[in-house]
């Protein structure tokens, strides 16, 4: 493959690849661009496309989630993890052995108030301004239409089910989050398609949301091209690395050099960074979503229930259930009774849906999150030479989180620490 680092060209510019083009790869080739850099974008796949985690999230630009996935007493509900193959997060038996050191991080992480509050002063710092960032960047791509900045909604049966989530809200406060709760009857005038048994919303104004996660990824793949990306449709497999410095990457395609790399493969990414000496502990945490088309009934804000522990979210005339956490590995077949069990509970929240997945225009899906145990992404460089940057396992909060790890993967491809980054996302707090 032709497709040669700085040295060769007699192009001045540093040369970047970047592995995969979900939404953090696609902020990242932007970012770097932007820093000056020649880019050149890898991966087999369309950008947009449905086996991306990209294409398929519920599309919350949520600056508030800020909470790592495991809490304080989480260990409690192992039992039901396992016992419960349907329950909101469950652990198929046979990936047990597998999953297990990366669960019993996982739980360490979220043991005290004082760790949680630790990830989320983390995580707050590199989802602050998403919404505005986002914005930013579909304006930029020509689809500021995708983008939107009118609040999210968290909904509760009654006050006891909002103070069971205290902690939650405690620590999110400390971060600087504020929000309006709304009573039943003002949620029935804001939302009056919602079933009553909800009584009682929490409105986050300061978030965002994202009206079509897969045409969004589409769009700013586009952009960066028309700034001058390359694309290489390849699979990365691996980097020549002699004396420390990046020679190139490799692919099933053939070598592409370059003088430095940003792995954004999502969940598939652990391979590639261990190869550079950055052992991760990622794991695909499997979400689902069942989506309807031409709804006529749903939320007019973007929400969270708490009972179903579900995003309903209308995205361009579709209504979009997703949620569910499922520890099986990246191989393993969609169960597509999880994705029926969005479905059933969505249709309790509003009236009028189509009742079963069989139906015309009703479609489920399956993806993975790259996730940490701690919650918290990699963005940093590689253990065994600094001009590999890993940029990723975002877990549940890759749409928010990928504007602001683009300007810092972006950073570190450039050579340099970004000025606002922490150790909190150094890759090598896992070694
Ligand atoms: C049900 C569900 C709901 C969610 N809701 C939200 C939400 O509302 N808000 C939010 O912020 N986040 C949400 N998320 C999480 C979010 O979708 C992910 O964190 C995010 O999409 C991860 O993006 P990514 O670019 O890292 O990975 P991906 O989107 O998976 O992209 C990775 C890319 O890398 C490519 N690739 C893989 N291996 C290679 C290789 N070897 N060589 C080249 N290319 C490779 C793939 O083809 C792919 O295109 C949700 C997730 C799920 C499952």
């Amino acid at each position: 493959m032709s497709n040669p680092g700085s040295t060769a060209t007699g192009d001045p510019r540093r040369h970047a690849v970047v592995i995969g083009q979900g939404v953090v790869g696609c902020a990242t080739a932007i970012e770097a661009i932007r820093a000056g850099m020649r880019v050149t974008l890898v991966d087999a796949e369309a950008a947009g496309g449905e086996h991306a985690c990209s294409y398929g999230n519920s599309g919350w630009l949520s600056s508030h989630s800020v909470m790592p996935p495991a809490l304080p007493g989480a260990w409690r509900k192992v039992p039901g993890w396992l016992a419960d193959p349907l329950g909101p997060l469950a652990v198929r038996w046979p990936y047990l052995p597998r999953a297990l050191p990366w669960l019993l991080r996982y739980l360490a992480s979220g043991w005290t108030e004082e760790r949680v509050q630790r990830t989320a002063d983390a995580l707050r710092s590199l989802l602050r301004d998403a919404p505005a960032l986002h914005r930013q960047l579909a304006l930029e791509a020509n689809v500021p239409e995708l983008i939107e900045q009118r609040g999210l909604l968290h909904v509760y049966r009654s006050r006891a089910e909002f103070e069971a989530e205290a902690l939650g809200w405690r620590v999110r406060a400390r971060t600087g989050v504020q929000w309006e709760e709304w009573d039943a009857a003002t949620l029935r005038e804001r939302e009056p398609d919602l079933h009553p048994r909800y009584n009682l919303g929490i409105f986050v104004a300061e978030a965002g949301s994202c009206r079509d996660p897969g045409a969004y990824v589409a769009a700013l793949a586009k952009h960066a091209q028309s700034l001058g990306a390359a694309l290489v449709r390849a699979r990365a497999k691996g980097f020549r690395v002699e004396a420390g410095r990046l020679r190139a990457v490799a692919t099933d395609d053939g070598q592409i050099a370059c003088d430095a790399a940003a792995i954004c493969a999502g969940a598939r990414s652990a391979a590639l960074a261990a190869s550079v000496g950055s052992a991760v502990p990622l794991e695909s945490e499997r979400g689902y979503h069942v989506q309807i088309d031409a709804a006529t009934r749903g939320p007019r804000t973007s929400m969270m229930a708490a009972d179903g522990k579900l995003i309903a979210h209308a995205m361009n005339g579709r209504l979009r259930a997703g949620g569910q956490v499922e520890i099986a590995g990246l191989d393993a077949p969609a169960d597509w009774r999880r994705a029926d069990i969005l479905h059933a509970h969505l249709r309790t929240m509003f009236d009028g849906l189509p009742p079963t997945a069989d139906w015309p225009g009703v479609r489920r899906w399956l993806g993975h999150r790259p996730s940490t145990p701690d919650g918290i992404p990699c963005i940093g460089p590689a253990a065994a030479t600094r001009d590999v940057v890993l940029a990723f396992g975002h877990g549940h909060v890759g749409l928010t989180g990928s504007a602001r790890t683009g300007k810092w993967a972006a950073r570190w491809l450039s050579g340099a620490p970004p000025a606002d980054w922490t150790p909190a996302f150094d890759p090598a707090r896992f070694a």
